[in-house]
């Protein structure tokens, strides 16, 4: 069978304002395509707007390794170019 089950875990993942350092930041339902496509959030105290390739909060399922992990070798795989997110002061 090729369907297996592994056990897993939900991991929810918040935006903390990195101007205030108190709100988070909320997807407002808009997007900027210029230069790189990014999902636009507002910070839910100073009004912050932070550009993110992410709407957050993002929900993602991980599974759970039951075998220990050696250590050692571990590739990080970068392969986007450009920062992972930008952010703005609040517009006045
Ligand atoms: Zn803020």
């Amino acid at each position: 069978m090729p369907e297996k089950q592994y056990p897993g875990r939900v991991v929810y993942i918040e935006f903390d304002c990195d101007k205030c350092g108190t709100g988070k930041m909320v997807y407002t339902g808009g997007q900027t395509d210029h230069p790189v496509f990014k999902f636009v959030h507002v910070c839910n105290q100073c009004s912050a707007v932070l550009h993110a390739k992410h709407a957050y909060p993002v929900v993602q399922f991980e599974k759970v390794e039951m075998k220990p992990v050696s250590g050692g070798k571990k590739k990080e795989s970068k392969t986007e170019s450009g920062p992972f997110y930008e952010i703005h002061p609040a517009p006045h």
